[in-house]
């Protein structure tokens, strides 16, 4: 159930520079991509759609399949060169907006709750279970 491509017509054309996904290690432009970057202060990821924090960036297609794999190899933390313990949840919040029937017109890095709360945190334990 794919209901949602984004654009993949016109690969080319698109301004901006062309980023490896980590996921699916393909090449796209930046603007089809998720900027991932790690805050040392609070050893966590987190995604950055405005692209404004400084260091290191992973980039990843906004897409299930390419977040869900980046997580279980843990690509982001080697792209990033993160050591120790780091957090990863507010990546797999993004992966549990982008489950198909989530409202799609809502940001996958926007705030989350309402009746799909409960849902949510079920889906979260099963990615955590998927991490290991
Ligand atoms: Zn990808």
């Amino acid at each position: 159930m794919q209901g949602r491509e984004d654009q993949r017509s016109g690969t080319a054309g698109g301004a901006g520079p062309i980023r490896t996904c980590v996921g699916c290690r393909g090449r796209d432009s930046d603007s089809r991509l998720l900027r991932i970057v790690h805050d040392p202060e609070t050893a966590t990821l987190s995604p950055d759609p405005r692209r404004r924090a400084v260091g290191r960036g992973a980039w990843v297609h906004r897409e299930q399949r390419c977040i869900a794999t980046a997580l279980d190899r843990k690509a982001f933390i080697r792209s990033l060169r993160v050591a120790g313990n780091v957090s990863q949840d507010a990546i797999t919040e993004v992966l549990e907006a982008l489950r198909p029937g989530h409202d799609t017109t809502r940001r996958p890095f926007g705030p989350a709750g309402g009746a799909q709360e409960e849902e949510r945190t079920r889906h979260d334990e099963h990615t955590v279970k998927l991490q290991r």
